[in-house]
């Protein structure tokens, strides 16, 4: 278990997920730059969390959440969570993220909204089998199953969070197809830090192979 000081963003993980070197420049190194992409996307996540929360058609809605989980040392916000009638108790979370754009080709959104359900499933006692995304293009909400498997993949994020965290090293970039989305590529520059990889990597093969005749 982790103490409150340990705590580190939920939306970490989303960074983190599409990039290990993006998530330590954004999070190590305070190098955002916001591009119109991001500032949309902001200015959604800060009209969903306006507002008061309310009942509708017997759902709670409830919005801006504090959300904590002690189990996976991670701390956020949670845009929306829907309390959906059950027969007895407070009604079954459902927490709701808004994103703007279209659904990614990965996970990137799915593991966020599920550290969402972690935390709550942590903090309320009871089961968050599922939840939903709510992208901008199209303007509907995508239903998203909490399964094994996503489960998996977000608790071992948490824990690279923490490593890396901890490590306090920015990854080296890897070029690859994710580059040409990424809002920090003139920040990051990847073709060149890459190919600076790759010749100090020769460099150090041909020493050794000299060394060795
Ligand atoms: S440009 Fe590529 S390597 Fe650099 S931070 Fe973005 S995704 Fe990662």
């Amino acid at each position: 278990m982790y103490t409150e000081d340990d705590l580190l963003p939920l939306s970490a993980l989303q960074h983190l997920a599409f990039c290990e070197r993006q998530w330590a420049l954004i999070h190590l190194e305070q190098q955002w730059t916001e591009n119109r992409l991001t500032a949309e996307g902001r200015q959604m996540h800060e009209r969903a969390h306006e507002g008061s929360d309310e009942w509708r058609d017997g759902v709670r809605i409830c919005r801006g959440l504090r959300l904590r989980s002690l189990r996976l040392g991670l701390v956020g916000v949670a845009d929306v969570v829907e309390f959906h009638p059950q027969r007895s108790g407070p009604g079954r979370p459902f927490p709701v993220e808004y994103k703007h754009g279209r659904p990614k080709p990965g996970r990137w959104d799915e593991v966020q909204i599920c550290g969402q359900a972690l935390c709550l499933e942590e903090m309320l006692k009871v089961p968050v089998p599922e939840g939903a995304i709510f992208y901008g293009e199209p303007r509907r909400r995508m239903g998203l199953i909490f399964d094994s498997s996503l489960r998996g993949e977000t608790e071992r994020l948490a824990a690279r969070l923490h490593e890396l965290q901890n490590a306090g090293v920015t990854p080296a970039a890897i070029l690859g197809p994710h580059c040409e989305k990424c809002s920090l590529k003139d920040v990051c520059l990847p073709e060149q830090t890459t190919s600076r990889q790759v010749s100090n990597y020769t460099a150090r093969m041909v020493a050794a192979i000299l060394k060795e005749k």
